[in-house]
């Protein structure tokens, strides 16, 4: 037997040796900007953002199916979320900020703010504000309502 000839597979990197990505702080999402961030608004998600948030949202599926009890009915999931589930937060310095009526509302997928030369508007056209949901007019009850009206005293 000739010990010399053993070949030793190549190894795999141990678990502890592949490094998580380094957190660093967020910056302005304006080109070559390092400003730290001061506002922020919303915009919808491009479709390989999308694709890639469904990705997720699938394998946490596909784990929840796997780990589940099986003598309990299994796991009922909603329909996938689509484009209209998911936003991503734009953050801007101050100089790179859009108005804050536009901050307001949820903007394209293909918005280039805070990086356009319209500031301080942006590129498309959000989504309009959501309507206020209808209040129904409420009275105060007689014992208020007379405290109310006759005053003090
Ligand atoms: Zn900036
Ligand atoms: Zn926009």
């Amino acid at each position: 037997m000739d010990l010399g000839s053993v070949q030793s597979e190549p190894e795999a990197a141990p678990e502890w040796a592949t490094v998580p990505p380094v957190l660093t702080a967020p910056t302005c999402h304006a080109t070559g900007c390092t400003e730290r961030p001061l506002v922020q608004w919303q915009r919808r998600l491009t479709p390989m953002e999308l694709a890639a948030e469904q990705a997720i949202e699938q394998a946490r599926r596909d784990q929840a199916f796997a780990d589940r009890d099986i003598e309990l009915p299994p796991p009922g999931f909603g329909p996938m979320p689509g484009p209209q589930d998911y936003v991503h937060a734009v953050l801007a310095c101050g100089p790179h900020a859009i108005d804050m009526d536009a901050a307001a509302r949820v903007h394209q997928a293909t918005c280039t703010g805070p990086d356009s030369a319209n500031l301080p508007l942006c590129d498309c056209d959000p989504e309009p504000l959501p309507a206020p949901a209808p209040q129904a007019e409420q009275k105060l009850p007689a014992h208020w309502a007379a405290a109310v009206a006759g005053g003090a005293g």
